[in-house]
Parts: structure tokens; C-alpha cells; sequence
């Protein structure tokens, strides 16, 4: 048993709110694996099972998904500018030619 004590030499700072412990993840799969999974790059049916029952893993899984999503998403945004830009430089010489 613990009792609270009140220390006077030494200030703590007043702890209002308990941290929550950190979970045992040791057996959590890297984060690189994690990621690769996300991509489909690796398909593993041990890390796949354990990210489904891991909820850090999972979290960590649909935050690399959202990353990879919106990384193709600018990707494509990209190539799609490109192309109306190619496409106004080729109206533009097209008409200049025909002045
Ligand atoms: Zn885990």
C-alpha cells in the first residue's frame, strides 16, 4: 500500500491525469512492415492477423493507408495539371501559327 505523500523540498508536478501505461508491443510487427502492408506491397497473414487484433497496429495501418491514398491523389493531381498545361502550350503554338 501506498501512501500519498507531500513533499515539501521538492515540487512534482500535480499529476491530474494518470498516463495511460504503455501496452506491451513487442510483438507488433515494424513499422516499415506495417507500411508495406498498407501499400500492398507485402502480404503477410501473421502481420495482416495481427494488425486486425493489434488496435496500435491498426491505427498505424489506416494511417499509412490514408497516407498512401493521399500520395496518389497528388500524384495524379500532378500528372493531371501537366496535362492542361501541355495542352495550353499546344493551343497556344497552334494559334500563333496560324496567325
Ligand atoms: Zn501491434
Amino acid at each position: 500500500m501506498r501512501v500519498a505523500r507531500r513533499s515539501t523540498d521538492r515540487k512534482d508536478p500535480p499529476q491530474a491525469v494518470e498516463t495511460p501505461s504503455t501496452p506491451d508491443r513487442t510483438h507488433c510487427p515494424p513499422d516499415e512492415k506495417v507500411r508495406a502492408l498498407a501499400s500492398g506491397e507485402l502480404s503477410d497473414p501473421s502481420i495482416e492477423e495481427h494488425v486486425r487484433e493489434c488496435s496500435w497496429c491498426s491505427a498505424e495501418y489506416r494511417d499509412h493507408q490514408r497516407d498512401l491514398e493521399s500520395n496518389r491523389f497528388i500524384k495524379r493531381s500532378t500528372y493531371g495539371l501537366y496535362v492542361v498545361i501541355l495542352a495550353i502550350i499546344v493551343v497556344e503554338v497552334l494559334r500563333s501559327c496560324h496567325r
